[in-house]
């Protein structure tokens, strides 16, 4: 899957708007030497979670249906990672704490969900809601049992993640939205790369975090898809 990023060089000088496409990666921080031999670093604002959740919209679209489920899972455990980083951040926690403490939890989802839901509990005084039984086992049954999964039975597992993750988004978005931008940006903030060839940017997603209230969670499930069918900012591919 590639993304298409421009040079911040090219941009600041108005030199050139030229994009160049580069292959999606999990750090979201991406070099690139543009056709005037500038060498940029960039990085991606979105959260890792969106960018998921945008490929398991992509492999839906194209009637993948195991694969769509399989990256709107890993995409729902992304999720809960990124509201615990923007609950947390309301402490002003050092970084370097908040990663030692989550090599506690990075390898056992449970256990981060667990997280979760008490930073939830925590900052709103609610009961946070739980995901259905059945989207669990569904997920399950696709991760460990090889099921294959109806077109369907897809679509109304991705349509109940979308509104269960906006939902809470939008709150924590109203409850900590400051610390949203902080868990976004954070990347470029601890890189030692030189201002002049640093660059961040930010591509339309159907979830699009950095979008500020009241824009944010305008689309429903319908029009999100649709977003993701037009965007070309991130596109499949070919091996031949
Ligand atoms: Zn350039």
């Amino acid at each position: 899957m590639n993304i298409y990023i421009s040079c911040g060089h090219c941009l600041k000088e108005r030199i050139s708007l030229e994009f160049y496409p580069v292959e999606v990666n999990d750090e979201g921080v991406y070099e690139l030497t543009c056709k005037s031999g500038h060498k940029t670093t960039s990085f991606l604002q979105n959260a890792h979670f969106e960018i998921l959740f945008e490929l398991g919209a992509k492999a839906f679209l194209d009637g993948y249906t195991r694969e769509a489920i399989s990256s709107f899972a890993a995409s729902l455990e992304r999720f809960y990672e990124f509201c615990i980083r923007a609950i947390v951040e309301q402490k002003e926690i050092d970084i370097k704490a908040f990663d030692d403490t989550w090599k506690y939890v990075a390898s056992q989802s449970e256990r981060q969900l667990g997280a979760f839901y008490f930073c939830y509990l925590s900052f709103f005084n609610e009961v946070p809601e739980k995901i259905p039984q059945k989207w669990i086992e569904l997920r399950n049954n696709v991760i460990h049992k090889g099921h294959i999964p109806t077109l369907k039975k897809t679509e109304e597992y991705a349509e109940y993640l979308y509104g269960y993750m906006m939902k809470i988004l939008t709150r924590v978005k109203k409850g900590c939205g400051q610390n949203v931008f902080k868990v976004l940006t954070k990347k470029q903030k601890l890189s030692n790369t030189e201002e002049m060839n640093r660059n961040a940017f930010t591509i339309p997603t159907a979830i699009d975090v950095s979008v500020r209230l009241p824009e944010f969670n305008k689309d429903d499930f319908k029009q999100a898809m649709e977003k993701v069918k037009n965007n070309k900012w991130i596109q499949a591919v070919s091996k031949s």
